[in-house]
């Protein structure tokens, strides 16, 4: 899209009284996009409720170098929620339109091909839906020092084959892909709603107390 604020998001506060749709996809997160966007492709009438803001012009999230920024800020209106797991260990999860793409470390790579047998899915199914999210959010990352230095390490360690460049789940040490592009800007899944049908979906931003209103496919 021209401008990286979507037109069809908006602050919750602004939804109308009552709006109908096909689907309501509650958590616009790394899934939560690119469900949505499949679904609004395809002609569905659908409604994303996400509990934070737009990914869009937050430096801490757009650019490589935020990275611990975004993780460190533990304000009540961070991006990035610490919270301590069942098991005691200390956390991070999104709080904002991309979902975990817009803190992580940005590291991506394909599923083993057992994988996609195991979990019983279609494999040609599986590998359009690689293209259409390579397409948007997926690059080949430059080796600088500290690149090198991991994958000779590796090497060294004897993790063999070294694979070079692939997004394929390969036995050994590769170079997988990231969604930090050339320039270190990252690219969420929120990107993914680039392929939404605009006039068909809606994204209502500090939804939080919204997502518990939703029944029966109506949104009051
Ligand atoms: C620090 C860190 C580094 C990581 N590094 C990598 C990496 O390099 N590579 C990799 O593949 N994975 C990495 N991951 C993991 C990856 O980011 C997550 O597994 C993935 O994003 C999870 O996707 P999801 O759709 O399940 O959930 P999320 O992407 O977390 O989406 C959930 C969404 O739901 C919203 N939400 C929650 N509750 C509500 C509610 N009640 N109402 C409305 N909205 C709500 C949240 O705000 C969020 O946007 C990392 C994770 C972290 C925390």
């Amino acid at each position: 899209m021209d401008s990286p604020y979507p037109s069809f998001a908006k602050d919750a506060k602004l939804a109308p009284p009552v709006v109908y749709y096909d689907y309501i996809v509650i958590g616009g997160g790394t899934s939560g996009c690119a469900l949505a966007g499949t679904l609004s492709q395809g002609g569905a009438k659908v409604l994303v409720l996400e509990r934070g803001g737009l990914p869009y012009g937050n430096p801490n999230i757009t650019n490589i170098g935020g990275f611990p920024a975004t993780l460190a800020d533990t304000s009540p209106t961070s991006a990035s929620q610490l919270f301590l797991s069942t098991d005691g260990v200390f956390n991070h999860r999104a709080r904002v339109l991309g979902g975990g793409s817009s803190i992580n470390a940005g590291f991506y790579t394909r599923a083993s091909s057992d994988y996609v047998v195991a979990a019983g899915w279609n494999p040609r199914l599986v590998n359009e839906s690689y293209e259409w999210v390579e397409k948007k959010v997926v690059f080949q990352p430059p080796m600088l020092s500290w690149q090198s230095a991991v994958r000779d390490g590796l090497l060294e360690a004897g993790v063999s084959p070294y694979n070079g460049f692939t997004l394929e789940h390969l036995p050994g040490t590769k170079v997988g892909g990231t969604i930090f592009d050339q320039n270190g800007h990252r690219h969420t899944a929120a990107d993914l709603l680039e392929y939404a049908d605009p006039t068909n979906i809606s994204v209502y931003l500090r939804a939080n107390s919204l997502s518990n209103l939703v029944q029966d496919n109506t949104c009051r």
